[in-house]
């Protein structure tokens, strides 16, 4: 028997081990040593095998107890009711799960659920004495906690008196405190400038900042708090949660407003579905949803175990951060001479795909993060496509990794690099860097832009680079002294695209081309000439010019020929262009090889006016409305806002009514806008038109 059981006792021994050591990296040093998705997995291991074998459950058993510490060099309170976990699920199955106990728990009695947003922060209670502010203390073990009342005081949403008569009982006001986003880039950037240890996340950064002993420095750190949870004398406040929300915004907590009630768990799914997606656009980090029974009646029925309620769960998304390790750096020259550091990684899974590069940003970043190879180091994918490198775990380093040195050279045409006082990118100043021509193309074609849908990598990799010359039957050709010999390649810049039709024989020898592939690209390049200036602009991949900017340019000028002409003084005079934009359009025309490649695109036939546009397929947002146009706009004419509408599905009218939508309101507009705000409608400006549009 006991041989039996010797590797399951060591796994839980080990397993237990090694989570207490997170909990300290965590909880008292806050510099975590593996990332949270690391920490569950080995938390659900433990839990799998102490379900398992329930005889060597212990109650110090990390399953079995709140996590978390309380620090030396603070006061400590003795929680008046235990401040616990959540449980965790991480799929939608796991939490319809949860819901059926919950019925079966609640004997019969009517229920609903409150789903809230899980703000990634610690827990805080708050303890109010006579209406006035006269504790902060921290979860810790969740039996007694920390006392941080000074740190505490300096979060402005933390009221220091109740706006609502309270008489003599205790108020207890429990919430979470969380870092926003941009404060939190912020204390690493100044960490990272003093030379000191950065935060892998806001959720360590902000336990880190309300355990310090200087309060001025707390409140300059700028902490932040979503209050979820009241009693009144150490009981449940109402009989509802809903209601103790209501109570806690009227009395003038900040209370997270993206809750929702929801009667039937399907609703609950709905919410975390679209959670999923929209938490990106919030400026805090939330890690999943929790969700509660709405009544307290029912909530004691439930009960809890020893580490968290049975009335509440936290349904997780998937993990957005990992550790693994940097095995190389690789530079990337895009189309604008940037060469960015890409890190090369073990790979790793991170929300559900396979991770091997993570971005760098540039060689600032590289020294502020201060990475060597063979580091770990924790990736991160915070809404974007492409993960970042956010922080090296050095605590792992052994002695064996090795210092990067950013090239010098560019490593696509090894011209030097150049990296212009006050900016943080370095680039290759070569205009006919490869790497360039390669970037740009793509950028040119791109679906956005002029919509060459054939035109990938590879091809474009084909098109740049030297061909070998072959005989009849495909043999390589060699010069006399041995070497073989080279073709230039079919395509030298994006005007070259469009005489590929005349090269179709050396198009379809390149190869895996044939002629069916030929036939079809040169068929969406012909198709591409009538994509239209702002396409055209935006695919020049002319710098700061995106999309939007491209569109703002072709609307005032209608004509390429019109805007490469302008000065850049007549360019920031444009509504929306700032002076860096105009400057950089400015400069980029007065280039003489990109004044030769517009020529040289109009030669080819490739259209640059906005007439082009007109049979473009823009989206009919406006279907069904009516608009009245008046006053001056900043950069249309009358004629264009009015077809900048109707392409959209826009009727447009000459006088505002109560059927009337929209006011588009310019200078000097008179009696129509006066109409219109009597009548009560929408006036937008033409910046806002166009943002809708
Ligand atoms: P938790 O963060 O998974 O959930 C419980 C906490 O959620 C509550 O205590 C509360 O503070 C918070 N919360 C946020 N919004 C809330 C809301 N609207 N209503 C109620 N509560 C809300 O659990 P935990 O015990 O605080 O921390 C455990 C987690 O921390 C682990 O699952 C792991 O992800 C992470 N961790 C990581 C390491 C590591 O080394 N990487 C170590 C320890 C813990």
């Amino acid at each position: 028997m006991s041989v039996k059981h010797q590797p399951i006792e060591q796994e839980i021994a080990e397993l237990r081990r090694a989570l207490l050591e997170h909990d300290y990296c965590y909880y008292v040093l806050n510099q975590p040593v593996v990332s949270d998705a690391e920490y569950d997995a080995q938390m659900r291991r433990l839990k799998e095998l102490e379900a398992a074998r329930p005889d060597l459950v212990t109650s110090d058993s990390p399953t079995q107890r709140v996590s978390g510490q309380v620090v030396e060099g603070f006061a400590r309170y003795r929680h008046k009711r235990p401040m616990m976990s959540l449980d965790n699920s991480y799929s939608i199955d796991e939490l319809r799960e949860w819901a059926r106990r919950c019925e079966k728990l609640a004997e019969g009695r009517a229920f609903d659920y409150v789903a809230e947003l899980k703000i990634d922060g610690l827990s805080i209670a708050l303890i109010y004495a006579r209406g006035v502010l006269a504790r902060g203390v921290t979860r810790g073990d969740g039996a007694q906690g920390d006392v941080v009342t000074q740190n505490v005081r300096t979060i402005r949403s933390v009221p220091l008196r109740l706006r609502t008569e309270v008489g003599a009982q205790e108020i207890e006001v429990r919430g979470e405190v969380f870092l926003p986003r941009e404060s939190f880039d912020k204390i690493n950037r100044e960490l990272a400038d003093e030379g000191g240890q950065t935060f892998a996340n806001p959720r360590n950064a902000a336990s880190g900042t309300l355990r310090m002993h200087d309060a001025r420095i707390v409140a300059e750190r700028a902490l932040d708090i979503f209050c979820y949870q009241l009693f009144f004398d150490g009981t449940d406040a109402f009989d509802t949660h809903a209601e103790s929300l209501e109570w806690l915004a009227q009395s003038g907590f900040k209370v997270n407003q993206h809750w929702r009630r929801c009667g039937a768990i399907e609703e609950i799914v709905e919410f975390c579905n679209a959670w999923d997606e929209k938490r990106f656009k919030l400026n805090y980090d939330t890690d999943g949803i929790v969700v509660k029974v709405n009544q307290v009646g029912v909530r004691d029925l439930l009960g809890s175990t020893g580490k968290s309620p049975r009335w509440a769960i936290a349904y997780k998304f998937p993990a957005q951060q990992a550790s693994t390790r940097l095995l190389d750096v690789l530079y990337q020259v895009g189309r604008t001479g940037a060469v960015t550091p890409v890190a090369v990684l073990e790979p790793v899974l991170l929300a559900g795909t396979t991770v091997a590069r993570a971005s760098m940003h540039n060689a600032d970043e590289m020294n502020r993060l201060g990475v060597w190879r063979g580091d770990w180091v924790f990736i991160e994918k915070s809404g974007e496509i492409i993960p970042q490198v956010v922080k090296v775990i050095t605590e792992k380093r052994t002695g064996e990794e090795s210092e990067f040195v950013f090239p010098t050279a560019c490593p696509e045409c090894e011209t030097e690099l150049i990296k212009p006082a006050g900016e943080a990118v370095t680039r290759c100043p070569n205009p006919d860097c490869p790497a360039k021509l390669r970037e740009g193309l793509l950028h040119f074609s791109q679906r956005r832009a002029m919509r060459i849908e054939g035109l990938g990598v590879a091809l474009v990799q084909q098109l740049t680079a030297f061909r070998w010359q072959r005989d009849k039957q495909g043999e390589p050709l060699f010069a006399a002294d041995g070497q073989p010999l080279k073709l230039p390649p079919l395509v030298h810049d994006a005007a070259d695209l469009y005489l590929l039709k005349e090269r179709r024989d050396e198009l379809i020898a390149l190869e895996r081309m044939g002629a069916k592939s030929a036939g079809n690209l040169l068929e969406q390049i012909e198709a591409s000439k009538e994509a239209g200036l702002a396409r055209l602009l935006y695919g020049l991949g002319i710098r700061h010019v995106g999309e939007r900017t491209a569109q703002i340019l072709a609307q005032h000028f209608g004509e390429l020929e019109k805007l490469r002409n302008a000065s850049s003084e007549e360019l920031a005079r444009i509504y929306e262009i700032g002076e860096v934009v105009a400057r950089s359009i400015a400069d980029w025309f007065a280039q003489k090889q990109n004044r030769t490649l517009v020529d040289r695109l109009k030669a080819a036939g490739v259209k640059t006016d906005l007439a082009a546009a007109v049979g473009q397929p823009v989206a009919r947002v406006f279907e069904g409305l009516q608009f009245v146009l008046t006053g001056t706009l900043p950069t249309m004419k009358r004629e264009e806002a009015k077809a900048f509408l109707e392409a959209r599905g826009g009727r447009v009218v000459g006088s505002v009514s109560k059927k009337t939508d929209y006011l588009i309101a310019g200078e000097e507009a008179g009696s129509k806008l006066t109409k219109a705000q009597e009548l009560g409608i929408k006036i937008l400006s033409e910046a806002e038109m166009v943002r809708l549009g």
